[in-house]
């Protein structure tokens, strides 16, 4: 429904760059791309009991920093405006040092900045890069192989204990937790990959969400092997003790920041990241799960909506 408002909002503006509607926009410039995005962070609907002002004002220049990272760029500079409830004034100083951090952390400058009073906390950014050459998500062809970054499920896991009172002992909830409350771009690996793949995607929405994008955009189909999925064996434990299937919360956890991408097979040896190659791209149209020998539809859940309505 959502996304239904918002495409046919976009219908009405005619005037678009040539690269919109992509983890970030992009345009050419003297031999490489400037990049540029736009994210934004409501109190309501992103930020939890557990997360400190600090981790939110981090979280915001991460969420942007990936975008980046998902085209291939470097970012260079930072923007945000933010609207602050007036409770909220005397923590500004905590939600400004998580900026701070990120700037550090991702080696960006702020370049531009506005408050305002709001009835809730709104932080949107904007961040600036420069990439090479491009991924783009209408790039993957069949035969290439699909490849995510790091491992998954550590959110949603974090998520349903924090939002559903799901089991954890001390030790394996902070596991959980650190990823979710201070994921991290992956920028270095974002620069890296603009040399050997055409495509890629970060995973802010959930796994299946991201697959479905790159299938849509490039007229393709994706088949995903259930083994192969980087879960960890925290999250593995978790859902053991919870009755839970460890696919469905690696394929559906959002906010991991993680990198899905495309790449030809004999590029890969060649490639000096760490990923896991976790599927390959095919000619049927759709997002798939080869599992126990049988092959079936994907199942997507937003992953919020999945942790408030599923459990
Ligand atoms: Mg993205």
């Amino acid at each position: 429904m959502e996304e239904d408002i918002i495409r046919a909002g976009f219908r009405e503006i005619k005037r678009k760059s040539e690269v919109f509607g992509d983890d970030a926009g992009a345009f050419g410039i003297g031999d490489g791309w400037l990049v540029v995005t736009n994210d934004m962070l409501v109190e309501s609907t992103d930020v939890v009991a557990s997360m400190s002002q600090e981790d939110i004002g981090l979280r915001v220049v991460t969420m942007n920093a990936s975008d980046l990272a998902a085209m291939g760029a470097r970012p260079l500079y930072f923007a945000f405006s933010v609207g602050l409830k007036e409770s909220d004034e005397r923590s500004a100083r905590k939600l400004f040092r998580g900026i701070q951090l990120g700037l550090e952390m991702y080696g960006m400058s702020l370049i531009s900045a506005d408050t305002n009073q709001s009835d809730e906390l709104i932080i949107d950014g904007i961040a600036v890069g420069m990439a090479k050459s491009l991924m783009l998500r209408k790039n993957a062809r069949p035969g290439e192989l699909v490849c995510v970054t790091g491992d998954l499920g550590k959110p949603l896991s974090a998520l349903l204990i924090e939002l559903k009172g799901m089991e954890a002992d001390e030790g394996l909830r902070k596991k959980l937790y650190e990823k979710f409350l201070r994921p991290v771009a992956r920028i270095e690996e974002g620069i890296t990959l603009a040399d050997f793949s055409r495509c890629a995607i970060d995973i802010s929405d959930g796994m299946v969400k991201e697959l479905k994008a790159i299938s849509e955009a490039s007229s393709a189909g994706i088949v995903i092997r259930e083994e192969e999925l980087p879960i960890s064996d925290e999250v593995r434990e978790f859902c053991r003790i919870n009755g839970l299937d460890a696919y469905l919360i690696a394929m559906n956890s959002g906010e991991e920041y993680e990198l899905i991408f495309t790449i030809d097979r004999d590029k890969i040896s060649s490639l000096e990241i760490e990923f896991t190659v976790i599927g390959e791209v095919v000619e049927e149209k759709g997002v798939w799960i080869k599992k126990g020998g049988k092959t079936e539809r994907a199942k997507d859940f937003s992953w919020r909506h999945f942790s408030k309505e599923l459990f």
